[in-house]
């Protein structure tokens, strides 16, 4: 029998690329900056930040999605979500929108500050074929409902998705039960400390730094800084020291779909016909119901 654990190395570094989105949101992209810069079944991470309301005033008007989900983690500042079935949903500091697009949803994300900090994340994950079709669906997470643990060696983790263990207790997330088996993790860590994780070896699995720097790995560690994508190799379990200046970072793992992505900008389907489908039924008002 083997029971070696093996700790996950840092694979590849993917740096957030500055560019703009929506009516002209500034924000930082890293996973999905490129058809080669996706994680199965991650399709995109984007950070937004900044004190200037000019960097986000004018939010991302009326857009569609259909095949996967978007799931917004605010750190600061208040944004509104409208659809057009009649959902309003309001996105404040410390609070998740987990939206299943599902076959269809034609939404608004705009902010409802004129001024201050608006800071937080937009994360896509992929849904199985079987899945893309079926009805939208929300999930408004206030952070009252996102579990903190305190960490044994300083530092806490928000546990969104999945599970974490910490002192030898399983702190669970809101978010459970997808095909996915997401695990989303929010981690800060003073400087120097530790934080170890066990994941499924058969998941695919990423860090985001979003505060000062970390090493990643047992055996050679290596460095991951700030504003930057870290893709681990596999391996049963993740370990991560904060650097001098201490650490912030998402921790992000999935059970991969191992399926085409055919991706046209909001659409995410397996075939390009799907996708000639999505933006038929779009412009001809068909989005959201199947056709009768
Ligand atoms: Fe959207």
């Amino acid at each position: 029998m083997n029971t070696t654990v093996t700790s996950r190395s840092l694979q590849r570094i993917i740096e957030g690329l500055a560019t703009s989105d929506g009516a002209g949101v500034k924000l930082r992209r890293s996973i999905g900056q490129g058809q080669g810069a996706r994680l199965d079944p991650f399709l995109m991470l984007d950070e937004f930040s900044s004190d200037n309301p000019g960097d986000y005033l004018a939010g991302f008007p009326s857009h569609p999605h259909r095949g996967f989900e978007t799931v917004t983690y605010m750190l600061d500042g208040h944004m509104r979500h409208e659809d057009h079935l009649g959902h309003v949903g309001e996105l404040k500091s410390g609070g998740v929108q987990w939206m299943t697009a599902g076959r269809g949803i034609v939404h608004s994300e705009m902010p409802q500050q004129e001024e201050g900090r608006m800071r937080g994340f937009q994360l896509w994950i992929n849904l199985p074929a079987k899945e893309k079709m079926k009805s939208a669906h929300y999930r408004d997470i206030p952070p009252s409902e996102i579990p903190v643990a305190v960490l044994p060696d300083g530092g806490q983790v928000k546990v969104i998705a999945g599970a974490a263990e910490v002192d030898g207790k399983t702190v669970s997330g809101p978010i459970q039960g997808l095909s996915t088996e997401p695990l989303y993790l929010d981690v800060e860590l003073p400087a120097g400390a530790s934080f170890t994780q066990a994941v499924d070896g058969s998941h695919n699995a990423f860090l985001y730094v979003y505060e000062g720097d970390v090493l990643i790995g047992e055996a050679a560690p290596r460095a991951l800084r700030s504003q930057s994508a870290g893709i681990l190799s596999p391996g049963d379990r993740i370990d991560v020291q904060a650097g001098a200046g201490g650490a912030r970072f998402l921790l992000l793992a999935g059970r991969p779909l191992r399926e085409p992505v055919a991706q046209y900008g909001p659409f995410v389907m397996n075939t390009v016909e799907e996708i000639e489908q999505a933006i038929n039924d779009y412009q001809s008002g068909n989005f959201t119901q199947p056709a009768t």
